[in-house]
């Protein structure tokens, strides 16, 4: 094959040919081919941009190809492009100290992965041989990765594949159900929490995992008392609290964490995407110090080949430091209230628009096909014509996001200005008109 560039169609048709797409049937795939990108936007070779605002999967949150992150891979390459996980280096024992400050509570002791679902099995592997209980209670909307184990952990349909799954995973019901506007009554949560519990045997189980604030299945903030409420449940029978922060840590949601929301300390925290903002890749599992401890004198059964990577860790010191000096987390909080404003003026103006749901810079809206029953605009697992419309508008018109089921997701990379927002929600404005017509 000639150096000369690929064009867009040879791009899109060779990827088609031989290589394989993730979560789909390959012959329903219309990739978008992207040749380059910076800050919130990105560009086709044949020169059509796309406002990002999904920050590609909820994870470049300091936006597309900021120099400082570049320069500390590259400059990291140069010197130590790779060293095996059972070597020490300077990338490494900064990220343990940098994240040891920015962590909740005590927690200062982290194991690094290549991703967000590796970092669960980790995390839950840990739980099991620290507390020497077998069992891990986890819910329905959620999503914690596809390898077999995190698969297992999912809750929703994306499980399916993986089933039977790995063993002595157990399911709790959600503080936000499929089809409702508002959370349940926080109190009826934990009681829901306090059954299973019951009837599964506190002395079994390890731990509860959950995403702090549930990411693709919806946004789903949890009311204030429940992130609480949890913690007490674990404290009251010896089990350990995983929040995976994948999607929402690292400023998603205007604080470092979601659980600096709530003042929770989880045991075990899992991050990955806003740790390097996915410039390269790694994970972490995050874990109090009494945990750490646990493994001084016993095997962390654990490791592969790329864990504890200097350029995966020099990319994520970088990043930090970005957070830092920009003052992105305060930021996120502050744009958060603008991106607020757009989803209450699309909520006043659509009646396609059932609710809106937003934590900083995290957030969905949420398209019904009549307010009073709620009845949700696309099925569970599914899409329909309206959704389709939906989904098709904002592509043409170089919006880039997830349309999931019936939501459409609002995640802009924390470095986003306020005129980028009103382009943005300007098409998404647009898009609903034509939600607007399958309204009863
Ligand atoms: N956990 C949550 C909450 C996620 O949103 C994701 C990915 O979207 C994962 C885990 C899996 O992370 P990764 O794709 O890096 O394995």
């Amino acid at each position: 094959m000639s150096d000369q560039a690929l064009t867009a169609d040879e791009i899109v048709a060779l990827s088609k040919k031989h290589t394989l797409f993730e979560w789909s049937a390959q012959s329903a795939v219309d990739p978008i081919p992207v040749s380059h990108a910076k800050g919130s936007y990105f560009y086709t070779p044949d020169g059509k941009r796309y406002l990002d605002f999904n920050s590609q999967l909820m994870s470049v949150n300091v936006g597309h190809g900021d120099p400082r992150v570049i320069r500390a891979i590259q400059k990291q390459a140069e010197t130590l492009a790779y060293a095996n996980p059972f070597m020490a280096h300077e990338p490494r024992a900064r990220l343990g100290k940098k994240l040891a400050a920015i962590c909740p509570g005590d927690i200062d002791a982290f194991f690094f992965t290549n991703g967000g679902a590796e970092a669960n099995e980790n995390a839950i592997k840990i739980a099991r041989l620290y507390t020497g209980r077998s069992k891990i209670l986890a819910r329905y909307r959620s999503y914690h990765g596809g390898t077999a184990g995190a698969m297992t952990l999912t809750g929703d349909p994306r499980r399916w594949a993986a089933e039977p799954g790995i063993p002595g995973v157990v399911r709790f019901p959600d503080f936000h159900k499929w089809g409702r506007k508002d959370p349940e009554p926080v109190a009826e949560s934990l009681r829901d929490i306090e059954e299973v519990v019951m009837f599964e045997g506190a002395k079994n189980i390890a731990a509860i995992l959950v995403e702090t604030v549930v990411g693709t299945n919806g946004i789903l903030i949890p009311p204030d008392g429940y992130m609480q409420g949890l913690r007490a449940i674990c404290d009251r029978h010896g089990i350990l609290l995983i929040c995976d922060e994948v999607m929402a840590g690292f400023g998603r949601t205007g604080k470092w964490f979601a659980v600096d929301h709530y003042g929770v300390v989880p045991d075990i925290i899992t991050m990955a995407k806003g740790l390097t903002s996915s410039y390269l890749p790694l994970g972490a599992v995050g874990m109090r110090r009494p945990i750490a401890d646990h493994f001084q004198g016993n095997v962390l059964f654990a490791g592969l080949t790329y864990n504890s990577h200097p350029m995966g860790c020099a990319a994520a010191l970088a990043t930090i430091g970005v957070y830092e000096e920009d003052g992105l987390i305060e930021r996120a909080a502050k744009m958060g209230e603008v991106l607020r404003k757009h989803h209450q003026a699309l909520y006043e103006k659509h009646p396609s628009v059932g609710a809106t749901r937003s934590i900083g810079l995290f957030g969905m809206v949420e398209l019904v096909r009549d307010r009073k029953s709620f009845e949700p605009l696309a099925p569970y697992n599914g899409t329909s014509d309206a959704m389709k419309q939906v989904h098709g508008h904002l592509k043409e018109k170089g919006l880039y996001t997830f349309v999931r089921w019936n939501g459409i997701m609002t995640n802009p990379p924390l470095t986003v200005t306020e005129d980028e927002l009103a382009e943005g929600f300007g098409i998404i404005d647009s898009a609903l008109s034509l939600a607007d017509k399958f309204v009863n």
